[in-house]
């Protein structure tokens, strides 16, 4: 099968697997596990920022991040289609008692006047506005790379109302590649920072939250209420540290592959799709219905993304139209030829 489904159905590597086998272990609820430390210091290193804290997914991360810089009854301003509001399980909301403020945008990228405009007064009778989250490479907006430049832009008007900001950076290193920019470049500025070593890093496990020293000491009891403190985990870090070092100088292969992904299939009559959109691993597509064959009783999605299965090609549908694929490091280039004469085969 060619798993285009998403970039967390890659297998740990050969070199991964070995490392997780030799990693020394103590227990990290006693702060004992020196893999585990060791992950900790070069994920804030590759940040530049003073400390970080290893959590299972990025979830989590996202989660702790929103809990320590939220009141109860306040709100968290975000783009309409971020993780953290529509695949998080209303998280915000169930653990912490925040309210989301989605707002939507033409292109993905929230623009300063947009935020200024969903922060609240400061008054004893309006909801308060606590945080921003900003995500970076925005997932549903086809891999989106936000340049430092812009997300300053961002950080001025957050300063300026006195909110916190979190970046959701589970792609940040794909973010780095795609914009030539260093992932600590991209991260100035935001009081928190989570990214996963799960995705095109290709760790079996884990994600990093990073941050001033007191944010993450406070994230380290949240992560142990939240029934995230784990034991012997350094076989796990010991898989993330292999990941920042071989996997993410290769991410480029990877978005030039989705670049030919999406090339190719912009050719199809039946495929809405603007290639000079797809900036890293992530495709998201629009079908045209009436020119996808099958039954008009399934969704034009679900009838693509049935076909390719049956031509050993997994994506995802998104909506009744739109259809997502992610490369990663087990697509190759035969695996792209492959998926786009399977393409061609189910729209013929
Ligand atoms: C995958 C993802 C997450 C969450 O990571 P999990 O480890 O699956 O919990 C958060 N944000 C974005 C943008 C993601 O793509």
């Amino acid at each position: 099968m060619i798993d285009l489904r998403s970039d967390t159905v890659t297998r740990p590597t050969a070199a991964m697997r070995r490392a997780m086998a030799a990693a020394e272990v103590g227990d990290d609820v006693y702060g004992e596990d020196p893999t585990v430390r060791l992950l900790e210091e070069t994920a804030a290193a590759r940040l530049e920022r003073p400390a970080a804290l290893f959590v299972p997914t990025g979830t989590m991360g996202n989660q702790i991040a929103v809990h320590l810089q939220t009141i109860r009854g306040s709100e968290v301003i975000i783009e309409a289609r971020g993780h953290i509001f529509n695949f998080e399980l209303g998280a915000m909301a169930a653990l912490s008692g925040a309210l989301p403020r989605p707002v939507p945008t033409e292109d993905g990228f929230l623009d300063p006047a947009q935020v200024e405009a969903a922060v609240h007064p400061q008054a004893s009778y309006v909801t308060p506005t606590r945080l921003l989250c900003l995500e970076n490479t925005h997932n549903l907006w086809s891999g989106l790379p936000m340049g430092s430049a812009h997300t300053r832009t961002l950080l001025d008007v957050a300063r300026r109302h006195g909110l916190r900001v979190h970046l959701d950076g589970a792609r940040i290193f794909n973010a780095a590649a795609a914009t030539g920019e260093s992932p600590a470049e991209l991260a100035r500025g935001c009081d928190t920072v989570m990214f996963c070593l799960s995705k095109a890093l290709a760790a079996p496990v884990g994600s990093m939250l990073v941050g001033e020293t007191d944010l993450i000491a406070e994230a380290r009891r949240v992560r142990k209420m939240l029934g995230g403190g784990m034991r012997q985990v350094g076989v796990l870090a010991a898989a993330g540290l292999v990941a920042l070092r071989d996997m993410v100088p290769r991410l480029a292969e990877d978005h030039d592959r989705a670049q030919r992904l999406a090339v190719g299939l912009a050719t199809l009559p039946a495929v809405e799709l603007d290639p000079t959109r797809v900036r890293s691993n992530i495709l998201v597509f629009r079908l045209r219905p009436e020119l996808v064959p099958g039954p008009a009783d399934v969704p034009a999605a679900e009838r693509f993304v049935g076909g390719l299965r049956t031509h050993g090609v997994l994506c995802g549908a998104f909506s009744a139209t739109e259809v997502r694929m992610v490369t990663h490091y087990e697509i190759g280039d035969a695996e792209v030829t492959a998926a786009l004469a399977a393409a061609r085969a189910v729209l013929a």
